[in-house]
């Protein structure tokens, strides 16, 4: 990369932009940023730090100064994180994305196998290797991992921590389920490749890799998530207790075959609904939006993890 530079005549060091939100996980990055830059100056990474002060402060930084960079690592919850992947995708050459994460829900994170102890994120950014990612284009915006509506989007912050320990993500599926009586179904047309269905839903979730929110929805061996797909998980208007119980059923024994929901993968997805409808992208508002048009960025985010979760998630041959 054209950035990595003689300096002093014989240490090349790579500029890295490292921006961080001082306030994500209890301010848990605040003990803890000295043997972060610390780890980073030891393998030669000359450093500029920014700390976030409001919404969309990391997405700007990532726009006017990303270019100068050959990393950008960020530290924060998924917000952060989407709003560094939504900055690079506005730069040309995308500088090598990393990730710490500090906030309290890190889906993708956890997609990634980053680990959940700061500095050995940190570690990993000087020694992992180079993952490209899918990026989900949602109208101007972008999602690194999932676009949802609906029941699962409202609870996920609700739901008792001990239920989410126990069962994971089928807690804010179960949670939201139980208030179905409470949710307003939105009647929808979805249309994708050649395929058109209209009809009432109560959620809506369109992910990055096969696992939707903790389901194996489509029992492939391994999540890739650089296919070039989304995978779209609907569930209509549950009408009935029976039609209740079929789609809970479906959801814990993770089989998803109930007539309830409506499941496929596609690269582009169109959704016109009748009335507004409130989105969250990577667990971040989303806005209201009466029409939507997802599009699959394939292998556009260069992120780094470890070249075994790379090996396991990555469509392309091994590399020996
Ligand atoms: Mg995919």
């Amino acid at each position: 990369m054209s950035d990595v530079y003689e300096w002093e005549g014989k240490i090349k060091r790579k500029k890295m932009l490292f921006v961080y939100n001082p306030m994500a996980g209890k301010e848990q990055i605040k003990n803890k940023l000295s043997d972060i830059i610390q780890i980073f100056c030891q393998s030669d990474f000359l450093v500029t730090v920014v700390a976030t002060q409001k919404k969309e402060d990391a997405k700007n930084i990532v726009i006017e100064q990303g270019a100068k960079y050959d990393y950008i690592v960020c530290s924060g919850g998924d917000g952060t994180m989407n709003e560094v992947a939504t900055g690079l995708m506005h730069l040309e050459k995308r500088p090598v994305c990393g990730y710490i994460p500090a906030g309290t829900v890190n889906d993708f994170a956890s997609s990634l196998k980053i680990p959940k102890i700061m500095k050995r994120a940190a570690q990993l950014v000087t020694e992992g290797t180079v993952f490209h990612c899918d990026m989900g284009g949602f109208n101007d915006k972008f999602f690194t991992y999932v676009a949802g509506f609906g029941a699962f989007t409202e609870v996920s912050y609700q739901t008792p921590q001990e239920l989410k320990n126990a069962l994971g993500k089928t807690a804010y599926f179960v949670e939201g389920i139980k208030h179905v009586a409470e949710i307003k179904p939105h009647h929808m047309r979805i249309e994708y490749d050649d395929q058109v269905i209209e009809d009432d839903f109560i959620l809506g979730l369109v992910s990055n890799s096969v696992s939707v929110a903790g389901f194996q929805a489509y029992r492939k061996k391994n999540i890739k998530m650089d296919d070039g797909l989304f995978e779209g998980l609907f569930i209509r208007d549950l009408k009935n207790l029976l039609q209740m119980q079929e789609a809970l059923n479906a959801l814990l024994t993770k089989k998803l075959d109930a007539p309830e929901i409506f499941k496929f993968s596609s690269n582009k997805i169109h959704i016109i609904s009748d009335d507004e409808v409130q989105w969250t992208l990577d667990g971040e508002d989303g806005g209201f939006c009466r029409e939507v048009l997802m599009q699959n960025y394939q292998q556009a985010l260069p992120i780094i993890c470890a070249k075994k979760v790379q090996e396991s998630i990555s469509m392309l041959p091994k590399k020996s």
